[in-house]
């Protein structure tokens, strides 16, 4: 057993940018070119090292700007000096060190949890309350806008055996979304289908086109409106038997406590970018169970770092059920960070065993695709 007292020494942090292979467009914006991460590394006394990725996007919970300085000028003070066993005290300032920049917490969540792991050679499930499955089944996302790209992804998906699409829809006009599920239907009867809006819908518009949607019978159908329209989501949730999720409308528990009172959602999307951090997401999964609503591991565009921490909670979080859609290392970017592949094997992600969180980001890569750092020399 290591020394979880030893302090934690090094604090370093690099903003990359990081090209991506297509197009996705959804409800609320679109990402092309690259996708942009932010990569923290902690050290201890004693050499150990631990990661967390911050995956934030602009117009959906922030900037990787406000991320990097959330953790470089107000976080980094309450991490470096203080032990490794601090953990819950260093993460309850920092919620209050620096308002929202959920993802920087995540972040450094992320990072002392893989230094506590690897000291004490524990993989960070076993740190999150023990695990409950091997491996989760993936969902990968169709949302490029040239719909023939997206064609060709069905079938390598159907040859790597991914059983899981999700839509998105929203982003173009209803018969666009109409023409793709009616595709699905007729040529991909083997995928199982979620339809997600990422927001795009008007309140006007809403009523009708997710009515339209429910005729396919989707497993669920993902934040329609806006997220502050509460209101609509409880009114669309009664217009149709498929469940209605919540995503954008759920950052974290307090989302959820609301969400739950005013029964805007059948279940909830538990991303560790929105709710802060891994122990905050199971809270959100444990909330919403208890209100009989359920849960599915959702992501932001990560590279495998994140994806890494999601699997995690995930795998320790048993009210998580309804899989994950970790698919970006392998499917979107065109090179991912770690310095071996994010494991996905017949269309589920498997859950690693080594210590920390069992992966580690290649240094080199670190550098490369780096567009500022603050790294010690
Ligand atoms: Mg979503």
């Amino acid at each position: 057993m290591g020394d979880l007292s030893q302090k934690i020494t090094g604090f370093d942090l690099w903003h990359l940018e990081l090209p991506v292979t297509s197009r996705r467009d959804h409800g609320i914006g679109s990402v092309e070119g690259v996708c942009e991460v932010v990569i923290l590394r902690l050290t201890s006394e004693d050499g150990s090292y631990g990661f967390g990725e911050a995956s934030p996007w602009s117009v959906f919970t922030g900037t990787p700007e406000a991320t990097f300085a959330a953790l470089n000028r107000y976080l980094r003070p309450l991490v470096v000096g203080a032990r490794v066993s601090d953990r819950a005290a260093i993460m309850t300032r920092a919620a209050y060190a620096v308002a929202h920049c959920t993802e920087a917490k995540a972040a450094l969540e992320t990072a002392l949890l893989d230094l506590a792991g690897r000291i004490c050679a524990a993989p960070v499930w076993a740190l999150l309350g023990g695990k409950c499955r091997d491996a989760i089944p993936l969902s990968c996302s169709i949302a490029n806008p040239d719909f023939a790209q997206d064609i060709d992804l069905l079938a390598r998906l159907q040859d790597d055996g991914v059983g899981i699409v999700k839509l998105k829809t929203g982003f173009k006009d209803h018969a666009f979304d109409i023409m793709r599920l009616e595709y699905l239907a007729q040529n991909c009867p083997q995928f199982s289908v979620r339809v997600d809006y990422n927001q795009g819908l008007t309140i006007e518009d809403a009523p009708n086109q997710v009515r339209d949607v429910a005729q396919f019978g989707p497993d669920f159908i993902e934040q329609p409106v806006r997220s502050h329209h509460y209101g609509m989501m409880a009114k669309l949730r009664r217009l149709t038997d498929v469940p209605l999720l919540a995503d954008e409308s759920v950052f974290g528990p307090e989302d959820m406590e609301r969400a739950a009172r005013e029964g805007i959602c059948d279940g909830v999307s538990v991303k560790i970018m929105k709710s802060g951090g891994l122990t905050r997401g199971q809270t959100v999964a444990r909330m919403a169970a208890a209100h009989g609503l359920s849960a599915y591991g959702g992501d932001m565009f990560e590279a495998g770092l994140a994806h890494l921490a999601g699997t995690h909670m995930i795998a320790a979080t048993p009210e998580i059920s309804l899989g994950c859609e970790f698919y970006q290392a392998s499917y979107f970017l065109a090179e991912d960070i770690l310095e071996e592949p994010f494991e996905i094997k017949n269309g589920q992600v498997i859950v690693p065993n080594g210590p920390g969180l069992g992966g580690t980001p290649d240094v080199a890569k670190l550098n490369h695709y780096a567009v500022s750092k603050a790294v010690a020399a």
